[in-house]
C-alpha cells in the first residue's frame, strides 16, 4: 500500500474553521491599512536568487541558511521563494518607477513567505507576513505613523501584552565607528564567543549584540553602544520620532540591542512582542531602510516599512478572544424529484441574483435529512420545493429562526418574500404579518 501523502514539514493548511478566522483578520486589516492611505501591491512569490543577497546581505541568518532557493531546471536561473517582502517591493518600484512618476508612495502586500528553518510554535517554512513599505519618505513622521498605526491595529484586534521596543541604528558611517570598537571590544572575549559569534566577529558583529546564547548575555550588555556613536542628524530624527510617540500616549523602550536580522537597516527600527507567546514573542518588526533602493539599482530614496507575522498575530488575537465572523447562508433549498430540482437551481440563483447568499442541496436524501441540514447550515430560511410546489411553479418559503409560518410563492415573488421575512426575522413577530 502506498504511503498518504503529507504537506512538506513547517507549511500548514489552514482548514476553513481557521480560515474564516483568517478572512475575518483580514477584513480588519484593509480597512486598517486603507484608514492610513496605504495601497495594495502584489509581487511574485519566486524572485531572482541575487535579489536577496543584495537587498538582505549575503552574512544573514537568512541569505546564509534560511533560503529555499533552486536551479530552474528549464533555463538554469537561480531562483529563490521570497524569505520576506520588502526586497521584492523594492524591485518592483524600481522596475516601474512608481515613486519618479508618482511621487511618494505608501504600499502594502500580504502573502506567504519562506524560510527554511526549525519548525516550531509560532516559527514555520510558511508563513505570512501582511507588509507595508513607504517610499520616497525621508522625515521621522513616516517612521512614527508606522508606530502609531500598528498601536491601532493592536487597539481595534484588542490585543493585550504587546509592548514596543525601538532602537537607531544611525547612519552607515557612524556603523561603521561603533562596528570598529565593537570588534576591538568583542576581540577581547574571543575565547567565549560561541560558533556564530566567532563566526560573526569580523563579518557581521552588530549581529551578536542580537545573540540568544544566555552565555553570552553579559558580554553584549556591556558592549559598546551604538547610541554612543550617533551623530547630530541621527539623533535628531530618533528624537522626533519620540516626540510623536510621546504625542500618540504610545509608551516604548529604548532597547539598545534591537538590530534586525536584516543588512538593509538603518535609523529607526522596532519590534512589538508580546510575551504571551513564549520564545516566538516578535509579532511586528521593522524600520527605516535608506539605503535599499540604490543598493538595488534604483535612482537614491529614503524608506521605510515593516513586516508583522500573521500566525504569530493570529494566535495572540485568539488567546485575547478574536474569532472568526461565522458565516451563514440566508437561504438552504431543500428539493425532492426531477421538477423539483430543476426550479430549485432556476430559484437559488434567482436569490443568488438579488444578493442573497443560497445553499442548494446537493447528493440527495429524505426531506427530513435535508431539512436538518438545513437547520444545521446556520439559514434563517429553508427553501421547500417537492412535487407540489414544482408543478405549480412555486417555492415554499419556511422561516427557521424566528416564529413565521411557511408560505408558497410564485418565483418571481420569492426575493420579496425573502426580503420580508428576513427583515421580519430581527422582530418578534415573524413572517406572519409580513405583506406579501
Ligand atoms: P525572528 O527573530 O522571530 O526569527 P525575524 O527577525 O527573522 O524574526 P522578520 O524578518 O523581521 O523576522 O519578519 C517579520 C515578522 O515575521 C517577525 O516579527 C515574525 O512575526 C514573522 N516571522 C518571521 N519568521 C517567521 C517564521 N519562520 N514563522 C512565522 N513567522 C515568522
Ligand atoms: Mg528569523
Amino acid at each position: 500500500m502506498s504511503q498518504t501523502l503529507q504537506a512538506v514539514r513547517g507549511m500548514n493548511d489552514i482548514l476553513p474553521d481557521e480560515a474564516e478566522i483568517w478572512e475575518n483578520f483580514e477584513d480588519i486589516v484593509r480597512d486598517w491599512l486603507r484608514s492610513y492611505g496605504y495601497r495594495p501591491i502584489r509581487m511574485p512569490i519566486v524572485e531572482p536568487t541575487p535579489l536577496f543577497k543584495r537587498a538582505i546581505g549575503e552574512v544573514t541568518d537568512i541569505v546564509e541558511k534560511e533560503m529555499y532557493s533552486f536551479e530552474d531546471a528549464l533555463n538554469g536561473e537561480h531562483l529563490t521563494l521570497r524569505p520576506e517582502g520588502t526586497a521584492s517591493c523594492v524591485r518592483a518600484a524600481i522596475q516601474h518607477n512608481l515613486v519618479a512618476a508618482g511621487g511618494p508612495q505608501r504600499l502594502y502586500y500580504h502573502g506567504p513567505m519562506f524560510r527554511h528553518e526549525r519548525p516550531q510554535k509560532g516559527r514555520y517554512r510558511q508563513f505570512h507576513q501582511i507588509g507595508i513599505e513607504a517610499l520616497g519618505f525621508a522625515g521621522p513622521d513616516i517612521d512614527a505613523e508606522h508606530i502609531i498605526m500598528c498601536a491601532r491595529l493592536w487597539d481595534d484586534l484588542g490585543l493585550e501584552d504587546v509592548s514596543l521596543e525601538i532602537n537607531s541604528l544611525g547612519s552607515a558611517e557612524e556603523r561603521a565607528l561603533h562596528r570598529a570598537a565593537l570588534i576591538t571590544y568583542l576581540e577581547q572575549h574571543q575565547d567565549r564567543l560561541d560558533e556564530d559569534g566567532k563566526r560573526r566577529l569580523y563579518s557581521n558583529p552588530l549581529r551578536i549584540l542580537d545573540t540568544k546564547n544566555p552565555d553570552l548575555q553579559d558580554i553584549v550588555e556591556a558592549a559598546p553602544k551604538l547610541a554612543d556613536y550617533l551623530g547630530d542628524e541621527s539623533r535628531e530624527h530618533f528624537d522626533a520620532v519620540q516626540v510623536l510617540l510621546k504625542d500618540a500616549g504610545i509608551p516604548y523602550r529604548i532597547n539598545h540591542r534591537l538590530v534586525r536580522g536584516l543588512d538593509y537597516y538603518n535609523r529607526t527600527v522596532f519590534e512589538w512582542v508580546t510575551t504571551r507567546l513564549g520564545a516566538q514573542g516578535t509579532i511586528c518588526a521593522g524600520g527605516r531602510y535608506d539605503g535599499l533602493v540604490s543598493q538595488l539599482g534604483g535612482k537614491p530614496q529614503p524608506a521605510a516599512g515593516f513586516a508583522m507575522g500573521v500566525e504569530r498575530l493570529l494566535a495572540l488575537w485568539k488567546e485575547c478572544g478574536g474569532e472568526a465572523e461565522r458565516v451563514v447562508p440566508d437561504v438552504y433549498v431543500v428539493h425532492m424529484g426531477d421538477a423539483a430540482r430543476r426550479l430549485a437551481f432556476r430559484a437559488a440563483e434567482a436569490l443568488r441574483g438579488h444578493g442573497f447568499a443560497a445553499t442548494l442541496h446537493c447528493g440527495g436524501g429524505s426531506f427530513k435529512s435535508q431539512m436538518k441540514k438545513a437547520d444545521g447550515s446556520g439559514a434563517a430560511i429553508a427553501l421547500v420545493i417537492g412535487e407540489d410546489e414544482a408543478a405549480a411553479g412555486e417555492v415554499g418559503v419556511k422561516p427557521l429562526r424566528g416564529h413565521g409560518a411557511q408560505q408558497r410563492v410564485a418565483l418571481d415573488l420569492l426575493a420579496e418574500t425573502v426580503a420580508e421575512v428576513l427583515f421580519n426575522e430581527d422582530g418578534d413577530e415573524g413572517a406572519d404579518n409580513g405583506s406579501v
